[in-house]
């Protein structure tokens, strides 16, 4: 039985993204950008014989364990797609044999990779291998890889390996060394399928994997496949596999389950595996896609970034959150950041909801880890940790430190916002979505302990009669800890503000879902109005005039280091003499703090007050940190500072693309993926949230000529066209949006189109 092997050049080159050559030691930095992933399985595209200097990586979801290491580490299990395969006994790779030509695409609007080298080894002679892989989007569970082998010299003697490598270690961080954060359970083998479960150490997760690997059709369960390789003639060789963790069903039914799900998958057959998959791949671009008329290059990267984003979001299975480094990397321990809800929600509200939700859902469910966090550092309510990992508890790694002890990385200790930065991210899910079951049940939640939190985190200054934050890390990290960072502070203040009116309108609108949650968290009337006391009189909350605003108290003390170097990216560089141990002496900032926190309240500041802070901190900032450059091009752009904001905007759009971190083989920066994407739709097309209404007022260069994009706005699907001076709005849904555009409030009917000229 052949199938026949899809072509690479399917889609059209703007989808692909392409390897060419074999570059050992770009090979890391290819597995990350060439990953694959379906939001609950993701995998770095190392080639399949899995060159030996190569990082492979296979993720799941939420799947952490500690055992060997300081805190969680997002666990790296067995590769499904390592295949190894033996010409004439020799193994056929890129390291023992000649190389004579090589090349991967990406193909992006499918989720395949493919491959085609050629290669020559000595005696065993020339051969040509094809391998095309997905992880299928339409089955949570499936991943399939399809060789196709050709003897171009004469017949030889192939052998297949039919079983699954269990060696998997973590490699991150260095210092721990090598890390297997699981043990194998259970492994065997039927006649045409093998089965294994490994289990985490401690966190004791089961992993079933049952798998096939069929040779010109015929199914295979043994180590060693022979077969013969006639000369010209292609074998086909394919991989099938069923991943399945048991935190969505018990560990002892795994085995069933993966060895039904492989079945199906089996009689399926790869083609209408591939055709599920790729219906959904269908499904997501068509609203996910945005196409830039006149900029190819732009428009190939931000679908890059989309890309990206795609592969790390799912709306099924246990909710997880995404790590800094999505599932392409070990690299911060899969850790979860502030980077999900500020920077990459955005995108997931906006265009995959359910995804969207999900994410929020990890939050919820990880409230009394929250809770139990917030008086280990002497506060009161829920205290989100700065990192986060399996079960929502801190994961800020510890270090020894001179005396034999421990200590915790300050950024666990003082950077707070995180708990302000959640519940702001789960309002503009509520103002995109009109989602009207979230906040009675568990965003009141949310909200109520989050503002508890902060009225026990203000200390009273007697002196100048107003409450304060001391000893913070905003979200400068250079500076630490500081008293009274503006951005802390805001956030605090429109954290205590916004629980105090969720808990009226909810008692007001939905007064039995109110009284049950109120009763079970002891909410008391007295705490709002102390919430709204607070607020009022939070240090620096209430900036006046048109002028630059300290960044923390005594901030201004610091001693001045002109940036006077700047990289090829167009950023700068390390002034001579600083370093990461001496720049908290400088005025120097980590990535944006100040101008981030304008694009978040951009009412609230005046137009003046946000230039002058811009052209301020723009002299102030190394953004060594890729959450940076896409807050200042953003800024930028809607404040009119447009020389400066293009510089930001490529440099941040190629980050990956262009290793600008220089760390891309480490795992994609994914925070920056969505702080790309905001800049492409609320920065150029000028799509954003006002006042809790959509608005749209385009920014988009001439050059570029028009921006297609979609976003959904309460439940409909709106198909946009933006130029600088129009704007047509398709409404594919079944009700009447109402918005605002060139600042002029408009309604747009179901189904209808409209298009709006500005003056
Ligand atoms: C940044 C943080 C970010 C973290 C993970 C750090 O370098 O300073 O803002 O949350 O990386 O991406």
């Amino acid at each position: 039985m052949h199938s026949s092997m899809p072509d690479f050049r399917l889609s059209p080159e703007k989808w692909l993204l392409r390897e060419t050559g074999w570059f050992p030691d770009r090979q890391d930095y290819f597995g990350t950008i060439l990953a694959l992933g379906n939001g609950h399985i993701g995998s770095r595209s190392v080639l399949e014989e899995v060159p030996k200097a190569c990082v492979p990586g296979t993720f799941i979801a939420g799947v952490f364990d500690d055992a060997g290491s300081i805190v969680d580490d997002m666990v790296n299990l067995p590769n499904p797609f390592e295949l190894r395969l033996f010409v004439n006994g020799q193994k056929l790779s890129v390291e023992t044999m000649q190389v004579i030509s090589h090349e991967r695409v990406l193909d992006m609007r499918r989720g395949a990779l493919s491959r085609l080298t050629v290669f020559r080894g000595g005696l065993a002679g020339k051969f040509e291998l094809r391998t095309e892989r997905f992880i299928s989007r339409a089955d949570s569970s499936a991943m399939v890889l399809r060789a196709r082998i050709t003897s171009l010299d004469g017949d030889a003697d192939l052998t297949v390996a039919g079983d699954i490598g269990v060696a998997s270690v973590n490699t991150e961080p260095y210092y721990e060394l090598l890390k297997r954060h699981f043990c194998l359970e259970e492994l065997r083998s039927e006649s045409r399928s093998s089965f294994l479960r490994i289990r985490t150490l401690h966190s004791g997760i089961d992993v079933g994997y049952s798998w096939t690997t069929m040779v010109d059709g015929e199914a295979h369960s043994s180590k060693s496949i022979r077969h013969k390789l006639k000369k010209g003639r292609t074998v086909e060789i394919v991989r099938m596999a069923s991943i399945i963790e048991s935190g969505e069903i018990p560990g002892s039914a795994l085995s069933g389950k993966c060895d039904r799900s492989l079945a199906g998958m089996m009689r399926s057959g790869v083609d209408s595996l591939q055709k599920s998959h790729e219906k959904e791949w269908e499904r997501l671009w068509d609203v996910s896609d945005i196409s830039v008329k006149g900029s190819a290059e732009v428009e190939k990267a931000g679908r890059f970034n989309v890309y990206h984003l795609l592969i790390c979001g799912k709306a099924g299975g246990n909710p997880s959150s995404i790590g800094a480094k999505s599932l392409t990397g070990e690299s911060y321990r899969g850790h979860y950041f502030w980077d999900t809800e500020v920077y990459m929600l955005p995108f997931y509200v906006m265009n995959h909801p359910e995804m969207a939700r999900h994410l929020l859902e990890y939050r919820f469910n990880h409230m009394d880890a929250a809770r139990k966090n917030a008086p280990l550092r002497g506060f009161k309510g829920a205290l989100f940790p700065w990192e986060s990992g399996g079960n929502g508890e801190e994961e800020t790694p510890y270090f020894p430190d001179d005396k034999g002890g421990l200590y915790l990385w300050e950024t666990g200790l003082f950077e707070h916002h995180i708990a302000a930065d959640i519940p702001m991210a789960m309002m503009n899910y509520l103002a995109v979505t009109g989602d009207s079951e979230m906040m009675p049940s568990r965003g009141l939640e949310l909200m109520v302990e989050t503002a508890r939190f902060w009225a026990s985190r203000v200390t009273w200054n007697r002196k100048d009669e107003c409450y304060e934050i001391r000893g913070v890390i905003g979200p400068d990290e250079y500076h630490y800890p500081v008293d009274n960072n503006v951005f802390t502070n805001f956030m605090a203040r429109w954290n205590l503000e916004a629980a105090a009116e969720t808990v009226e309108s909810v008692e007001i609108n939905n007064s039995k879902a109110f009284n049950r949650t109120a009763r079970r968290i002891s909410l008391k009337d007295s705490e709002i109005t102390e919430w709204r006391r607070i607020a009022g009189l939070i240090k620096g909350t209430n900036p006046s005039g048109d002028g630059v605003i300290e960044q923390f108290d005594s901030y201004y003390k610091l001693k001045e280091v002109p940036i006077t170097k700047w990289t090829r990216n167009g950023l700068p560089e390390w002034p001579k003499g600083v370093n990461e141990k001496n720049v908290l002496k400088t005025r120097l900032n980590k990535q944006a703090d100040m101008i981030l926190l304008m694009t978040l309240f951009p009412d609230r500041f005046s137009r003046e007050q946000k230039i002058n802070n811009f052209r301020y901190y723009e002299k102030r900032t190394l953004h060594m940190s890729s959450l940076s450059a896409c807050a200042f091009a953003l800024a930028g752009l809607e404040w009119g500072v447009g020389e400066n904001a293009m510089r930001y905007f490529m440099s941040s759009l190629f980050t990956d693309l262009k290793d600008g971190q220089r760390n891309t083989k480490n795992g994609m920066h994914a925070a920056c993926c969505g702080g790309n994407w905001q800049m492409l739709v609320r920065g150029f097309a000028g799509v954003g949230i006002r006042n809790g209404g959509l608005s749209i007022n385009p920014r988009v260069p001439r050059e570029w000529k028009e921006m297609s994009l979609s976003i959904i706005w309460r439940g409909n699907l709106l198909r946009l066209k933006v130029a600088a001076k129009s704007v047509q709005i398709r409404n594919t849904g079944s009700k009447a949006v109402s918005l605002s555009v060139f600042g002029q409030p408009v309604e747009v009917g179901a189904g209808s189109k409209a298009v709006f000229s500005s003056k």
